[in-house]
């Protein structure tokens, strides 16, 4: 939430608040003779209960709902008020909000009051009384049935309606917390009716009585919550975790790394570094759930920021707020951060990566959550290890060995998917086809030997990959062939493109060893080729027509004709005819 948001909330809270507060018990004056002990009694018994909230993502779900709906059938409205309020403001304590948060205190204040007057509201139309005689009869059920649902209802709308316009985020309404706030109201607001009903008959001593199993209940409900709460992040981790280890591309592991982990915990800022090979952190992937921050390049030393520290310690860290980690240079953490955890990634005992996460909240992760980091790292080591080597063993099988230039394998697939993409577009582009034939390349091998014919196809290779154009694909298409494919040239542009590379060629000799002599002396060698040119859709319909087109080109145009020139299919066609 922005500062200014925060202000204003402040400001409508000051302003609306106090003087609600103050017309409320003029208008109601409520009775507090010869009750004070008994208020004060249910006021620590909402605080205790308070004390126990479920934590559903960022939302505490909380159990006093019931105290005050036997304190309101009871005393009226505006105790209710004052019960409601304190335990809000003892819950609010409990999780030690910090300032970045506090704006969340009038927020609550303010949604409680509401829903306490709106439902006393609906309480007091339907006919609805106070004291020990409120439920006398059995049309008191309308009011007291209708007060409890629109507590559930105005609860719901309000958690649903703060998040929304303050927070900009969506609450379905299966949303986890959601539904527990939901269940637990039909537990507790009917405790909270026994409540009455035994305060009525004994006074006090039903504090003690209801009051007291009912913290236990909001207790053992926090416990049984938390080890259920554990228990679907495993399983959550374990689901992320096949999922991470199934992708193929370390990109694709990245996205759904930083995806899940900023769905599964409540994290502002994540941070993915890579140890590099000259021994540096360096940042390559970055989330920032507020979208303020561009990516920025950070590269770290050993032991330089929080990051670095844990690099160099080897061990993973958890700070729950900015004073545990502020002695640390920490040039490149973000402003509002304060939980932090960061973990290192290991792959066979050594360090291969660190991952940072961030809250601006203090204590904003829980013991359990800091494992579940733990664990996904892990995860995360092994599946960018296997990407890896999937991405390495997949890059060379589609390259050769000798020149690094694609295969004819990974071309014939290529030049298969360029037509295919091409002809789902609205405006079919032409493509050329450049096919390359090394002269009498026979004789240089038994001139200078096989080895100075590979030196020779490695540099070729290497001085047409300086002219291949923007968007042109070379590949070695056999022993001394090699072919462009030219997406969007026409004819006229290939053409063009093939002089340039012939002259390329022959211009300037090639550098070689006389490897067939012991000497193995320097030697340099002009080479010559023979060029075919073909272009869809002018000489062919589909893929490998556009290949035996070129090659046709090649041979009959340029070969058969002396050598050492370009040949267009078109010109063969002319010739023909
Ligand atoms: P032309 O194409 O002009 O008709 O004559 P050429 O001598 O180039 O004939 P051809 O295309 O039939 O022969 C290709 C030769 O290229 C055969 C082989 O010795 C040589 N060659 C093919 N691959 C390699 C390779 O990887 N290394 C070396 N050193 N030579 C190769
Ligand atoms: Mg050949
Ligand atoms: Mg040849």
């Amino acid at each position: 939430m922005t500062k200014q948001k925060k202000y204003v909330v402040w400001m409508v809270w000051a302003s609306i608040w106090p003087a609600s507060l103050v017309y409320l018990y003029l208008w109601l004056s409520p009775v507090l003779e010869g009750n004070r002990i008994e208020i004060v009694a249910f006021i620590i018994l909402a605080s205790i209960v308070a004390l126990f909230p479920l934590q559903i993502g960022d939302h505490p779900v909380f159990f006093t709902q019931g105290i005050a709906f036997a304190v309101f059938l009871y005393y009226g409205l505006f105790i209710e008020i004052i019960v409601s309020q304190v335990a809000i403001l003892a819950l609010m304590a409990k999780m030690r909000l910090g300032r970045t948060n506090l704006h969340r205190l009038p927020i609550n204040l303010f949604m409680f009051l509401l829903i306490s007057v709106v439902s006393a509201g609906i309480y007091y139309a339907l006919g609805g009384t106070h004291g020990p005689s409120a439920v006398s009869d059995i049309g008191d059920a309308i009011p007291i049935v209708s007060y409890a649902l629109s507590q559930i209802v105005l609860n719901q709308f309000s958690i649903k309606f703060v998040a929304n316009v303050l927070y900009k985020k969506e609450i379905k309404w299966n949303d986890r917390g959601f539904v527990w706030e939901l269940l637990t109201s039909g537990l507790v607001l009917p405790i909270g009716f026994v409540l009455y009903i035994v305060y009525t008959e004994f006074g006090m001593s039903a504090i003690f009585f209801v009051g007291i199993p009912f913290v236990f209940i909001s207790g053992m409900m926090m416990l049984y919550h938390n080890s259920n709460q554990v228990n679907t992040y495993l399983r959550e981790t374990s689901i992320i975790g096949h999922e991470l280890t199934g992708k193929l591309g370390v990109k694709e592991v990245l996205d759904v790394f930083v995806d899940r982990l900023s769905k599964l915990l409540p994290v502002d800022y994540i941070y993915v570094y890579d140890v590099k090979k000259d021994k540096r952190l360096e940042l390559i992937r970055f989330f920032d759930r507020s979208g303020e921050i561009d990516f920025p390049n950070i590269q770290l030393s050993m032991g330089q920021s929080i990051s670095g520290n844990t690099w160099k310690g080897g061990e993973s860290v958890f700070y729950k707020k900015k004073s545990e980690w502020s002695h640390l240079e920490n040039q490149y953490t973000p402003d509002r951060a304060e939980t932090v955890l960061s973990v290192p990634v290991e792959r066979n005992g050594e360090i291969v990566g660190v991952i940072t996460i961030y809250s601006t909240k203090k204590r904003a992760f829980l013991q359990f959550q800091f494992m579940i980091v733990n664990i996904l790292g892990n995860y995360l080591g092994v599946a960018i290890d296997n990407a890896r080597h999937y991405e390495k063993t997949k890059a060379e099988s589609e390259r050769c060995a000798l020149t690094g230039l694609y295969n004819y394998r990974f071309f014939e697939d290529h030049i298969v998917n360029v037509f295919e993409i091409n002809q789902q577009q609205e405006n079919v582009e032409p493509i050329s086809l450049v096919l390359l034939d090394i002269d009498h390349f026979k004789r240089v091998n038994d001139t200078y030997g096989h080895e100075s014919g590979n030196e020779i196809l490695a540099s070729l290779a290497k001085r047409l990959h300086e002219i291949v154009p923007e968007h042109g694909t070379l590949a070695r298409y056999g022993g001394e062939e090699f072919v462009l494919l030219l997406p969007g040239y026409h004819q006229e542009e290939a053409l063009e493109t093939a002089h340039s590379i012939r002259s390329h060629i022959t211009q300037k000799p090639f550098l070689s060893h006389l490897h067939i002599h012991e000497s193995k002396e320097p030697v340099s060698v002009f080479v010559t080729a023979s060029i075919g040119v073909a272009t869809y859709p002018d000489h062919c319909e589909e893929a490998f027509d556009l290949i035996r087109q070129a090659d046709r080109a090649m041979y009959i145009g340029a070969k058969q004709r002396g050598r050492d020139r370009v040949a267009s299919y078109k010109e063969l066609i002319q010739t023909v005819q």
